[in-house]
């Protein structure tokens, strides 16, 4: 019997937050009986320097994504940016200026926590990462870890540097429709990342007002009653439908790979250009 095709369509690699490489993440993808992968680290590209290599040799399907954060109004809006052209001048400007954005943004958070008596070495944290890599909040949490000023990486967050914690800084906002413009550009297409994050249906139908592509339906935490809801929306709205674990493997334990998956219909639906020729 052949197995079913599977499609994980949203994690993260060494590149952004994650904690294996974008080499391992694709052996590990076909390791897990996966057919099919899209690697969306966070404001970065980075990933398909090798991991196109990896796929061809792995013999999974990879389609080539990326996962902006991005500001609507003053909501957070995370939007994956899929089959995009990885060679577009515009998505690199988008990425690098990400990179500064992050910079900027660490220093202020690790100057306040600095001021609430928890100093961490900012020098030491961005020395264990790969040059032009865009740390993240999740490197943060793991450094309080290693101080001991908290006991796990979701204390952190909940105590911390969560969204509108007192040592969280949303650095300075890119607009969500530039980042859509972005995508657009690069010829790729722009779908609203796990939607349930962003408190209330009514948000994401706001939200859903600009010119976005798709909606990730299928997410490793919802339950299939939420997912239901999502898929009526995009069908709803003749939008395309897409759905992935969001694994950080050790850096946020608990969410295996192909946790949650699309079937190849979808994955056709979505990634046009093949990237493993
Ligand atoms: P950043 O991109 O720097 O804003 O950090 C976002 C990352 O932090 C994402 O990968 C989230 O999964 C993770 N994150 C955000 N909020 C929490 C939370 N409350 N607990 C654990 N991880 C979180
Ligand atoms: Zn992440
Ligand atoms: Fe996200
Ligand atoms: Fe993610």
């Amino acid at each position: 019997m052949t197995k079913p095709f599977r499609a994980d369509l949203h994690c993260h690699s060494t590149c952004s937050d994650g904690s294996m490489s974008p080499r391992e993440l694709v052996f590990h993808a076909k390791a897990v009986g996966l057919s099919g992968l899209c690697i969306t680290d966070h404001d970065t590209i980075a990933a398909y320097m090798t991991a196109i290599e990896a796929a061809k040799l792995a013999g999974i399907l990879l389609g080539s994504g990326v996962e902006f954060s991005s500001v609507h109004e003053g909501i957070s809006v995370h939007v994956l940016g899929y089959d995009v052209d990885l060679s577009s001048p515009a998505l690199k400007e988008l990425c690098d200026r990400h990179v500064m954005r992050r910079k900027k943004r660490n220093e202020t958070i690790v100057k306040k926590l600095a001021e609430g008596g928890m100093p961490i070495d900012l020098v030491e944290l961005e020395e264990g990462s790969a040059e032009g890599r865009p740390m993240g909040r999740p490197h943060i949490a793991q450094a309080l870890l290693k101080k001991g000023y908290v006991k796990t990486f979701g204390e952190a967050f909940q105590k911390y540097i969560g969204d509108g914690r007192p040592f969280f800084d949303p650095g300075e906002p890119i607009s969500t429709e530039e980042t859509l413009a972005v995508i657009h550009e690069a010829r790729g297409k722009a779908f609203i990342a796990h939607p349930h994050l962003m408190e209330g249906k009514n948000k994401v139908l706001r939200v859903l007002e600009l010119p976005f592509d798709g909606l990730e339906c299928f997410y490793s935490k919802c339950l299939p009653v939420q997912e239901k809801k999502w898929v009526e929306i995009a069908e709803e709205k003749g939008l395309l439908i897409s759905g992935g674990s969001d694994f950080h493997g050790k850096m946020k334990q608990g969410i295996p790979l192909g946790s949650s998956w699309v079937d190849r219909e979808t994955f056709e639906k979505i990634f046009e250009k093949n990237l493993c020729l």
